[in-house]
């Protein structure tokens, strides 16, 4: 194919349009300035050939209409005009659609409620007082109404994270603050902000893709962070302070009460103050990949590759553990650790001591879950088991099954409900 355009050509199908239209005196001028040599030309061609470059432009631009439409998508009624351009429905920020068909709930048993609206594998899932948010590698967020009766349950609304050109992405990380402002992180490296109505309000993004994210105590800051910063934001994505870590690789960050927050780096662990602009060392040690506070603030648990830390008022300590799943107890100076042997261990590292430890699953814990209460703690491995214990003294409470692996718990305000996720799907369990 090869396609030419000429001045004469244009000039010709300009000629033909002003005479079908009763220009006569301009198309006589046109004729004699630019010297044409009038042939044949079709009726309306000028017309004809401007409306086929718009519907090539229409092409173009809905190239992934159908993809689009798939993932929930209003059909975009955006215009095409020649000397205006096109508003696209597939590439403005898209609301939260609702959608009440979507899921499923399996109903055999009427103290559990399996939920199957994902296509892919649900990494994420918090239970708020009556309403579960799930975030998946299908690249939604979805929100389930659960009410008193397990039975009645809806999907209220759906949040899409998709990109300019229509891709959706895995979602690996959502917070929500203590107002229910909801902030998700998808694999694009964007964190997207979402409204009361659970529409997009703003989207959040560093120099290099962000990897995690912190609402502090308040609601009102979040922290993003990417390997080479962390930046401050407010409700409505407003920038308000970056905290530079070019030098060291930021893998965790934590608040520690309201205007200070600390960081696990692969050269140790900082601590920064809102509105300073240089951190303090807590500690030089190896890479620390996750840390965690206790509820009261006081101590901090460390992991690195191979060794699980405490620091405390006399500094850090250490032994050599590898964990791959860990929670301070809501009430207590308690730290339990999962390991990647499926064994169980609990810490006082208050008194510096270690407590019980014993063989739990067959394979790796993925997921440890203290009910508010902090009377039980749900493990989850993936050996696709979730045992509930009693934390004093630890013991065997109940195993449920599943088919894959465990991904994430989220119990119920109450601690009368446990909402699981393995594979695409939701279970959730009444203890009542
Ligand atoms: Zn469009």
């Amino acid at each position: 194919m090869s396609i030419y355009i000429n001045s004469e050509d244009i000039n010709l199908l300009i000629l033909h349009y002003l005479r079908e239209r009763g220009l006569n005196h301009a198309a006589f001028i046109l004729e004699q300035e630019s010297k044409l040599k009038d042939c044949q030309v079709p009726p309306g061609a000028l017309i004809n050939y401007l409306q086929k470059a718009l519907l090539m432009e229409e092409l173009d631009s809905h190239i992934l209409e159908e993809v689009a439409l798939h993932q929930g998508f209003q059909r975009c009624r955006g215009e095409f005009r020649l000397l205006h351009s096109h508003t696209c429905g597939y590439q403005t920020t898209p609301r939260s659609i609702v959608d009440n068909s979507n899921g499923f709930a399996d109903d055999e048993d009427p103290d559990v409620v399996t939920l199957e609206g994902h296509s892919g594998k649900v990494a994420y899932i918090s239970y708020e007082k009556s309403w579960i948010l799930s975030g998946s590698y299908d690249g939604t967020a979805r929100l389930w109404r659960i009410g008193l009766e397990l039975s009645d349950w809806e999907t209220i609304s759906i949040l899409p994270h998709i990109s300019g050109s229509a891709q959706m992405f895995e979602v690996t990380a959502i917070a929500i603050n203590r107002h229910k402002g909801i902030a998700s992180l998808a694999k694009d490296g964007y964190v997207r902000m979402w409204g009361n109505r659970w529409e997009l309000i703003g989207t959040l993004f560093h120099e290099s893709e962000i990897v995690g994210l912190e609402w502090d105590p308040s609601g009102y800051h979040l922290l993003t962070f990417s390997k080479d910063s962390i930046r401050l934001w407010d409700t409505q994505g407003s920038l308000k302070q970056i905290f530079d870590h070019r030098n060291t690789e930021v893998s965790d960050v934590k608040w520690k009460g309201d205007d200070e927050f600390i960081v696990a780096t692969s050269e140790g662990i900082f601590i920064w103050k809102i509105g300073e602009n240089v951190a303090r060392t807590l500690c030089n040690f190896l890479s620390v990949k996750k840390i965690r506070m206790d509820s009261e603030g006081r101590l901090l648990a460390m992991i690195t590759d191979e060794n699980l830390g405490f620091y405390d008022q006399d500094g850090p300590w250490w032994m050599k553990k590898s964990v791959s799943a860990f929670e301070w107890n809501p009430c207590q100076p308690l730290f339990i650790a999962g390991t990647s042997q499926g064994e169980l261990e609990f810490w006082n590292p208050v008194k510096k001591s270690s407590g019980p430890s014993f063989k739990a699953h067959s394979s790796q814990i993925t997921k440890i879950s203290h009910r508010s209460d902090g009377d039980y703690f749900a493990s989850g491995s993936e050996d696709g088991v979730v045992f509930i214990w009693s934390v004093d003294p630890p013991s065997k409470m109940r195993s449920l099954h599943f088919q894959a692996s465990i991904c994430d718990m989220s119990w119920s305000e109450d601690g009368t409900r446990l909402a699981i996720s393995y594979s695409n799907k939701i279970s959730i369990y009444s203890f009542c």
